[in-house]
């Protein structure tokens, strides 16, 4: 297969920092429409990784290609551009705006957040917003200020806020943490739906989530993989047991 066959192509990708290399010359390929859930260690190098695809770490060496383009030298906002999403583990959102108003400021158009205000809101943002929050089921809660959400509201927000820009490959950095399991039931749903048209990266350590959701699993430990392939053999490896399940 091309590299163009896959969403993301990762070959040999290192980052050091003072020596330690948090990758390892790592090597993963995702395919198109799929769920990768990334398990691991604390430590392991699983956000070191996401970091690097997003572009807020610098690599040292090797390749990333998401649509026939190598992302390692493009600044971060490019990638965001070319269609990369990223969610770090606690949410950015705009605390004393609206569910709305944080919805209409992540409409792609390059705006800042005080443009967005200044900004009319037309026909078709209204309804990419109305079609978002009912994606992530705050319909009902448009005018609520974000900071009044629970934190499960506030996380599904966030993934929003990135549907908004209708990337082609989501990175979502545990994603449930903090969550109720109602609220898990129905992120497993979302990202389920998310993922009918883009590749999503998860980081989770909830092993019944992951189960859930994955199409594949990759296990990370020092920098490199450990293992990889779908849950049950992931699970049955006597390595990935003896560095993380088992404990
Ligand atoms: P994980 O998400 O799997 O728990 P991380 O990717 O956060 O692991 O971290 C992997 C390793 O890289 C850790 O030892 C961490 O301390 C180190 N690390 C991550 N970012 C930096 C950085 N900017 N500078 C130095 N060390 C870092
Ligand atoms: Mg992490």
């Amino acid at each position: 297969m091309s590299n163009t066959d896959f969403a993301l192509a990762v070959e040999d990708l290192t980052v050091s920092f003072d020596g330690f290399k948090a990758i390892d010359a790592l090597t993963l390929y995702v395919d198109k429409k799929e769920m990768r859930v990334i398990i691991g260690p604390n430590g392991a190098g699983k956000t070191t990784l996401l970091d690097l695809i997003c572009g807020k770490t610098q690599a040292s060496a090797g390749s990333i290609k998401f649509k026939n383009t190598e992302l390692t030298k493009l600044a971060e906002h490019k990638r965001v551009r070319l269609g990369i999403g990223r969610k770090f583990q606690t949410p950015s959102i705009y605390e004393n705006l609206s569910v709305f108003q944080n919805l209409e400021v992540s409409f792609p158009a390059g705006r800042s957040v005080f443009g967005a205000l200044a900004f009319q809101c037309t026909d078709e943002v209204k309804a990419r917003v109305q079609e978002v929050a009912t994606d992530i089921h705050l319909a009902d809660r448009l005018d609520t200020e974000a900071g009044l959400l629970s934190h499960g509201q506030k996380q599904w927000l966030e993934i929003g806020m990135l549907l908004m820009q209708e990337p082609e490959l989501l990175l979502l950095d545990e994603p449930i943490a903090g969550m109720s399991a109602r609220e898990r039931e129905l992120t497993a749903e979302l990202l389920q739906r998310i993922c009918a048209n883009r590749a999503v990266i998860v980081i989770e350590h909830d092993m019944e989530f992951v189960k859930r959701i994955a199409h594949k699993v990759t296990v990370m430990h020092q920098g490199k993989i450990l293992a990889e392939g779908p849950m049950e053999q992931v699970q049955a490896d006597p390595k990935v047991i003896d560095v993380y399940l088992g404990h």
